[in-house]
């Protein structure tokens, strides 16, 4: 989602405050959050106008908008931040996923090799970034872009960037390229297929399909292109590898290694790395010189892996790490490759979106009250799992991982 999930540490929460007050005083607190969004707004048109956002369009766009609680809640609250790596990757690289994105790679397989030849980007790396950012376009998000992005430049923290996206998302609908009711998305204003930010969109947004509009919600070619673009001048390296799963020999020192120390591949083969098959680091067509940084996500007992400069272009997409390895290994999987050789430090791995499926209708079966099995496990499901788990002597966090699920199979 390019930049927005930027992390933003913990602090008071505005909207968990407006949540007690709304549940002590009713609907008062509600209103009152509204009439301070509004006069915020008016003070900000200025600003607006200032930024190429006529009048007519802000009044069209914000006149009686009302707060949005939720946004505000999610700017504390980022699931890559907050997740054991093994979750998080255990969803977003899923058995589903890869066979969804083999049957785009084919579906879409003439603009990919066109997208691939214009802007130097392989197939297997735009699809990937696709299905990670809204599982192939099914998932663009629910929230009102103008609403979110009004809510965050008045509330909470980092309203200087949200008022940069809101004024870009107002001046994109004054543009005509994208219809304002297509513009929902994430709750901090990514939207479409490849979930950009409104200032991204507008630096780096393709019309790869010729008909004049740069539509990423409704029109695949132009969104494959976009990310292409967006990998492109986050400087990709065409043929390179993201980097790869590494064998650590014991007594390398993991302490001041990260993705930005880059050290050349011969300086990591003469301290004993080696690729998980065995073969030279520098392979492949890779020099001995190039630049490699060690990622350790879960220690040296977890999977360990060198990574090039491409991962850091998968990086600035999201500006987490643990994204960038789902979108490198979904690529992996999407080119034949298997799981990661060495498997997570746990003894109880995460939970792939058919098995949280799965866990959710044993829940239900065992008369919980979740909603919908949609394979989120949200607050209903996980207060379902911490009473599951108190009844088996099994230690209630809520968390679904493969005991639970065996447990109540
Ligand atoms: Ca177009």
């Amino acid at each position: 989602m390019t930049n927005a999930r930027r992390s933003i540490g913990g602090r008071l929460r505005a909207a968990a405050l407006l949540g007690a007050l709304g549940s002590t005083v009713g609907g008062a607190a509600w209103a009152q959050a509204d009439a301070d969004l509004g006069r915020c707004l008016a003070a900000l048109q200025p600003a607006a106008q200032a930024a190429g956002v006529s009048a007519a369009t802000w009044r069209e766009h914000t006149a009686g908008l009302q707060a949005d609680p939720v946004v505000v809640a999610r700017l504390d609250d980022q699931p890559e931040f907050r997740l054991p790596i093994w979750d998080y990757l255990a969803v977003l690289v899923d058995d589903e996923r890869v066979d969804d994105g083999r049957a785009r790679l084919g579906e879409h397989r003439e603009t990919l090799a066109a997208v691939a030849r214009r802007f130097g980007v392989d197939a297997e790396t735009v699809v990937a970034v696709w299905g990670v950012e809204s599982d192939y376009g099914r998932e663009f998000g629910r929230f009102p872009l103008v609403r979110s992005l009004a809510t965050l430049s008045c509330q909470g923290r980092r309203q200087a960037f949200f008022r940069g996206e809101l004024f870009a998302t107002l001046r994109i609908v004054q543009g005509g390229h994208v219809e304002p009711d297509l513009l929902v998305g994430s709750w901090a204003g990514a939207f479409g297929h490849t979930q950009f930010m409104p200032t991204t969109y507008e630096r780096l947004a393709v019309d790869f399909d010729g008909d004049g509009r740069r539509d990423l919600v409704t029109t695949v070619p132009d969104a494959l292109a976009s990310t292409a673009n967006f990998l492109q001048k986050a400087g990709w390296r065409t043929g390179e590898p993201w980097g790869f799963e590494v064998r650590l020999p014991a007594g390398v020192d993991l302490r001041g290694e990260g993705r930005r120390t880059k050290r050349p591949l011969s300086e990591w083969t003469a301290r004993g790395l080696r690729r998980v098959d065995g073969a030279p680091l520098a392979s492949g067509g890779l020099a001995p010189t190039t630049p490699a940084g060690l990622l350790a996500p879960a220690g040296r007992d977890g999977p360990v892996f060198l990574v090039l400069r491409n991962f850091d272009a998968l990086y600035s997409y999201n500006a987490a790490e643990s994204y960038g390895l789902a979108i490198a290994h979904l690529s992996d999987r999407l080119r034949g490759r298997g799981p990661f050789s060495t498997p997570w430090p746990t003894d109880d791995p995460g939970l792939s979106r058919a098995q949280r499926r799965e866990l959710q209708t044993l829940l239900i079966a065992r008369g919980h009250d979740i909603g919908e099995v949609d394979g989120r496990l949200g607050e209903r499901s996980r207060a379902a799992i911490r009473a599951e788990q108190a009844r088996l002597g099994q230690e209630p966090t809520g968390r679904g991982g493969q005991k639970i699920l065996q447990a109540l199979r």
